[in-house]
């Protein structure tokens, strides 16, 4: 394979492809912004660790990814739930790496560009390209297109030592959370919201004063927000564009956590180009039951609200949150039997958002 594939959108599934690519031929990024990560903030984010056995570094090594980028372990934090005190929860593996996005150094983002092109990958920066416009095979990793669910934050500098928090409350975060973490003097704060995005400033207001108690001092704040978007199609194959990552809709629908099945899905996507296997088999295979069982934990985490919250706290607390999770995560005849009703669910309040926003258009999912 020898002949050159265009890869459009530098997010980390378009320069996973494009790293796996290399190996074998001549991949070709191109990339809206002038720089990687610009719709990020310096924010930190978790790379989930609990849907598989296996450690997610191992996954990443085995993908080709080194790690020169900032990449914390994170063990355990505290959970707060509605009427019910602090839960300290610990895991004896890794429940997340924490890992800072955005343009800046250390983060994902730069990391995995300087893996890109130390390998010999072309990135044209400021190149805004329509998928099928290249003519020939293609790999579209352009990100989200509409708004699942609402992101809003601060990044910031404290006193605090090393912490991770995580609120559970319709209050704060409609059938979302809320989260902090800080390491080594630097911190992020956000609520994730699921509805209500009309509530937006307030929920940010009421997660800065529910954190600011439990923080030392917090200064040099910076705001950020973004969104995130979930979908399952038939086919992530249109033409001759593969499409990857959260421009697939891939993404963690309980919880937003989309940089997981970014790098997968960039993976898949150049394997079946390397090896000539069909990509739809591969992410089927790979990924689709995963993304189907957290529709139907998003349906029922929306569903029982508040007692739902304490019940996942206390599930937490007896211990081993990583094997409660992936059997969560696991499909089961229950589940598979609940995703017609929690699909539906999802896309009717998709088609809700899409009419706020004034973005209704049927291609979109
Ligand atoms: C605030 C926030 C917090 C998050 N927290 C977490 C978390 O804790 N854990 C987690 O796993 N996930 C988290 N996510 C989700 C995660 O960031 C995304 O799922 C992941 O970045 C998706 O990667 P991607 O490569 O598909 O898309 P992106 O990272 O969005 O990259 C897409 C790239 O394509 C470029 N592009 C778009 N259109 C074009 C075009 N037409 N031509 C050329 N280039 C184009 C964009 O400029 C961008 O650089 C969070 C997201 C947000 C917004």
């Amino acid at each position: 394979m020898k002949e050159t594939i265009n890869i459009i959108g530098a997010g980390p599934a378009g320069l996973t492809a494009a790293i796996v690519l290399r190996r074998h031929g001549f991949p070709r990024v191109y990339e809206m912004s002038s720089h990687v990560g610009h719709r990020l903030s310096g924010d930190f984010q978790g790379f989930e660790n609990w849907s598989s056995e296996r450690d997610i570094t191992e996954v990443l090594k085995e993908t080709g990814i080194e790690i020169n980028f900032l990449y914390v372990p994170c063990y355990g934090g505290t959970l707060f739930a509605p009427e019910m005190k602090p839960a300290e929860i610990s895991s004896d593996r890794p429940i997340f790496y924490l890992v800072r996005r955005g343009p800046m150094p250390e983060t994902l983002d730069t990391g995995l560009k300087e893996q890109a092109l130390s390998l010999g990958v072309e990135i044209l920066f400021n190149h805004r390209l329509d998928p099928g416009s290249l003519g020939g095979k293609a790999i579209v990793g352009t990100g989200p297109k509409k708004a699942d669910a609402v992101i809003v934050g601060i990044t910031f500098n404290t006193d605090s030592k090393d912490t991770v928090g995580v609120i559970f409350d319709n209050d704060i975060a409609p059938d979302g959370y809320a989260y902090v973490m800080v390491h080594q003097g630097r911190g992020t704060m956000a609520a994730v919201l699921y509805r209500d995005f009309r509530r937006g400033n307030e929920c940010f207001g009421k997660m800065l004063d529910f954190f600011r108690d439990n923080m030392d001092i917090v200064r040099d704040e910076k705001r950020f927000g973004g969104y995130g978007n979930i979908f399952l199609r038939d086919t992530q194959i249109q033409g001759d564009s593969l499409y990857v990552g959260e421009a697939a809709g891939f993404q963690d629908a309980l919880w937003g956590f989309g940089m997981r099945y970014a790098v997968l899905s960039g993976r898949l996507a150049a394997e079946s180009l390397i090896n000539g296997s069909n990509y739809d088999m591969l992410w089927k295979r790979e990924l689709k039951p995963m993304i189907e069982t957290s529709l139907v934990n998003r349906y029922l985490y929306a569903g029982f609200g508040h007692t739902g919250y304490r019940h996942l706290t206390r599930q937490f607390l007896k211990g081993r949150p990583c094997d409660y999770l992936r059997k969560h995560y696991s499909p089961s005849f229950l589940k598979r039997l609940l995703l017609p009703l929690a699909t539906r669910h999802h896309e009717r309040q998709g088609m809700r958002l899409e009419k706020f926003y004034g973005l209704f258009s049927k291609d979109r999912r």
